[in-house]
């Protein structure tokens, strides 16, 4: 295998091309060319109930990019309406998150619990328009009233309370003066409607909670489908972009806004979630791994939460060329992890230097170098990329080799290391194995080598080729370090979700943990510095156990893959 990918793929051009313009694109085009808005405002709007996964990050950067390219503002929101589930840790976290991947909010960060003034006032507005009353029904007896798809829901007794009688109730609940759950306030749409979520959804309740923003400010809090068209609506948002499980709730959003009279109401845009085959997204999930314990905190870099995507050595780059590749649908589909892993390499391949780890060693020596001497030799850093320069590469005569890359009897086509055999050291000489020491179970434990001064790489030597390169440190100078081997937490021959309780199938070797040889200079390595080690993968340092000195390496994805760029 060469020093690059083998992939069969296209050039960037040809998928430059085929991106053209999306769904949502299209739609705000002609909003513009049709006055109804003359500006485009966009905003990320998550819950601080856990940390952001690879799916935010697409929502992030389609509402980003929305704002970006037609020149309009994004806004940075949480949606923290909910204090059961919401940490200021949560909120930290996110908003370091998009940061990293380059969402810039400027000075608009909001926080919608700085609305519930607002949303009370709204809620007021809609009881004096009869729009709105308290209700007493249990949740359970609201769900019962509520009716069924055929058939229609039953009046609620409180819908009969006088404008008066349901402002002071609504003051009531607001001044604490009820229980959780005693009373609620619902709008008065539609108990027929085929759609259940306009069957007079509640939109207050009573929460005796402090909130990590307001404390005890508050025991009445809104519920999200009030909530969330208010924020939309104070903020001047044209396009509130969100996920497909909203579209049932459209028509609650465009009766908030309308009811409460904004000028130049926003519109709701649903697009298809973004699922990865065989990999656990939702908060929900991954909280779960973190809090059993089978994934070591949110940023376990086998997760696909973004602060894990970063400690592995996914750059911003490759998850927006991620994003890109998967486009914006109605249509649920799922993508493969395989083409994340397309993404990292290619942004990696060119950006990154390519140095020399020997991850299963075992010990090369080459008889006729002269013992005790050692030299210098030179290597370019990355040979598709010039501008990174060249290194000095210690080499003397005890080297270390992969184990695999010697065979005592090897298959037809093995161009690599046997006895009798010569391959290229890359970066240094040619050598030809003479001879090999086991041990009493049969593992290789030495081979012994013979070089060719003459041989030396960068010499001009052409006297004749050899099949195979391989790579090598030296014995020496070079720096053991831990190395972690990751794959997929989840056992793809079972599929994410045991289908008898939900669980999730967990694969038990997705962290494999092997001390590596290195050159020196890696050993140097600081915290989220990546590479590719030669014909291995590419690797991260890892930024919470590294040391100084005593780099710990994430490999972020090998170089092997059999995935093609879709047409
Ligand atoms: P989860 O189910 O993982 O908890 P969520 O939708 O509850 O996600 P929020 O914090 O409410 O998380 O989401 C913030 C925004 O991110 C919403 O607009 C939501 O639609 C969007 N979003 C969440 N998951 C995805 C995903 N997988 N793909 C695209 N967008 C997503
Ligand atoms: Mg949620």
């Amino acid at each position: 295998m060469s020093e690059t990918n083998e992939l069969n793929i296209e050039t960037s051009e040809n998928t430059e091309e085929k991106v053209s313009r999306n769904f949502i694109e299209v739609l705000i085009d002609k909003d513009l060319e049709e006055g109804v808005y003359d500006t485009v405002h966009t905003r990320f709007p998550p819950e601080p109930n856990g940390y952001l996964h690879i799916g935010h990050a697409k929502s992030i950067l389609l509402n980003y990019g929305l704002a970006q390219e037609y020149g309009g503002k994004f806004n940075m929101r949480f949606d923290d309406t909910n204090p059961t589930k919401e940490k200021i840790e949560f909120v930290n976290s996110q908003l370091e998150d998009i940061k990293w991947l380059g969402a810039d909010w400027e000075d608009r960060l909001f926080f919608a619990s700085d609305y519930f003034p607002k949303m009370y006032e709204g809620a007021v507005k809609l009881i004096k328009k009869g729009k709105a009353y308290v209700s007493d029904l249990s949740a359970d007896e609201i769900r019962e009233y509520r009716g069924t798809l055929t058939e229609p829901g039953k009046k609620d007794p409180g819908s009969d309370r006088s404008i008066e009688e349901n402002l002071a109730l609504f003051e009531d609940m607001k001044n604490g003066r009820f229980a959780d759950g005693e009373k609620v306030l619902r709008a008065r749409i539609d108990m027929a409607s085929p759609n259940m979520n306009m069957r007079d959804p509640v939109i207050y309740r009573v929460a005796h909670m402090t909130h990590h923003r307001t404390g005890d400010t508050w025991c009445i809090y809104p519920m999200y489908d009030f909530a969330h068209p208010i924020e939309d609506a104070e903020e001047g948002i044209t396009h509130s972009i969100c996920t497909l499980e909203f579209e049932d709730h459209r028509p609650l959003y465009d009766w908030v806004v309308k009811e409460l009279e904004y000028e130049r109401p926003p519109r709701q845009i649903e697009f298809a979630k973004l699922y990865l085959k065989n990999v656990v997204t939702g908060k929900r999930y991954i909280k779960k791994l973190v809090e059993d314990g089978i994934a070591d905190g949110w940023d376990d870099p086998r997760l696909v939460s973004i602060s894990a995507l970063r400690r592995r050595g996914y750059t911003p780059e490759s998850i927006k060329m991620f994003v890109e590749l998967c486009g914006v649908s109605k249509a649920n589909s799922i993508a493969d992890m395989a083409m994340l892993e397309y993404c990292i390499r290619e942004d990696l391949k060119l950006k990154r230097p390519r140095m020399m780890a020997v991850l299963d060693p075992v010990k090369l020596i080459i008889d006729n170098y002269p013992e005790g001497e050692s030299e210098m030799l030179e290597a370019a850093n990355n040979l598709e990329n010039e501008e990174l320069g060249t290194r000095q590469i210690p080499f003397s005569r005890e080297l270390y080799i992969e184990r695999e890359d010697f065979m005592i009897d090897p298959p037809k086509k093995y161009f690599r290391l046997f006895p009798g055999n010569e391959v290229r050291l890359m970066n240094a000489y040619f050598v030809t194995c003479v001879d090999y020491k086991t041990d009493e179970n049969g593992n290789v434990t030495e081979i012994h080598c013979t070089y060719d001064p003459e041989t030396k790489s960068g010499s001009g030597f052409t006297g004749r080729k050899v099949k195979g390169t391989i790579h090598w440190v030296d014995a020496k100078s070079a720096v053991p370090v831990e190395v972690r081997l990751f794959e997929n937490i989840v056992d793809e021959e079972k599929g994410v979700y045991n289908e008898e309780d939900g669980s999730i199938n967990v694969n038990p070797e997705s962290r494999k943990i092997v001390t590596a040889y290195v050159e020196p200079d890696l050993a140097k390595a600081k915290a989220f510095e990546s590479f590719q080690f030669v014909r291995n993968g590419f690797y991260c340092v890892d930024y919470k156990d590294s040391k100084e000195g005593a780099p710990v390496f994430n490999r972020i994805v090998s170089l092997k893959s059999s995935f093609v760029l879709p047409k």
